[in-house]
């Protein structure tokens, strides 16, 4: 299987999904994070590129400014060129009430490039539908409420890999965010008898969503 995370900011990848993607690489699924801020040459590009080497992910930034992640044609091109060049099975992204005005819009941009990509004339190769997973996000509150997922992945036996990645973006107030996700992922596990848990919201673009994916598994 391919799966691509599409991110706004380069640790986005490692906090909200980390993981999971972890246990996809390591059951020989082909991973890529795409964030959609950043360079790769840049300071946090290359944190990003570090981070996901420990993932055992891809890694690769579209080099839009932090803060100025919107919904633009410009954004919606280069993801879906991002998108025909590696043509995922199955897509990761923030989800659409997330509170932080980047990772809305990367919904919106993911959402565009897609329809983009399937009623183009020029309809390139990616012919099947993507299953698609909205994140977890700060506090797992949005603009309208709490997320509530429908997937839960148990990442326990992968925390401290997932640990070690984010410690790749020295550039970041990290005492911070592992502080946000121990606290997170410890209440998400324990809703369902695990230690550390991420979370996902199944989102149908189009059709219905297909119940047998299940992330991790
Ligand atoms: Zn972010």
């Amino acid at each position: 299987m391919r799966l691509m995370a599409v991110m706004a900011h380069p640790d986005d990848g490692e906090l909200w999904c980390g993981g999971t993607l972890i246990i996809h690489a390591e059951k020989g699924d082909t991973v890529r994070i795409c964030t959609l801020s950043y360079t790769d040459d840049s300071i946090r590009g290359k944190e990003a590129l570090e981070g996901a080497r420990r993932m055992g992910c891809e890694a690769a930034c579209l080099g839009l400014g932090d803060t100025r992640v919107r919904d633009s044609d410009e954004a919606v091109e280069q993801l879906r060129n991002a998108m025909l060049s590696f043509l995922p099975d199955l897509l990761i992204t923030h989800w659409f009430d997330d509170m932080h005005p980047d990772h809305e819009a990367v919904f919106l941009i993911l959402r565009r490039a897609l329809v983009s990509s399937f009623l183009s004339n020029s309809i390139g190769p990616l012919k099947t539908v993507p299953q698609i997973f909205c994140c977890d996000t700060y506090g797992s509150r949005g603009l309208r409420g709490p997320f509530q997922p429908d997937q839960l992945v148990d990442v326990t036996h992968v925390w401290e890999r997932k640990l070690a990645a984010v410690h790749a973006h020295e550039s970041q107030p990290l005492p911070f965010y592992l502080d946000m996700i121990e606290r997170q992922c410890q209440i998400h596990g324990k809703a369902t008898g695990t230690r550390y848990a991420e979370v996902f919201l199944h989102v149908p673009l189009f059709g219905w969503p297909d119940d047998s994916v299940r992330l991790g598994a």
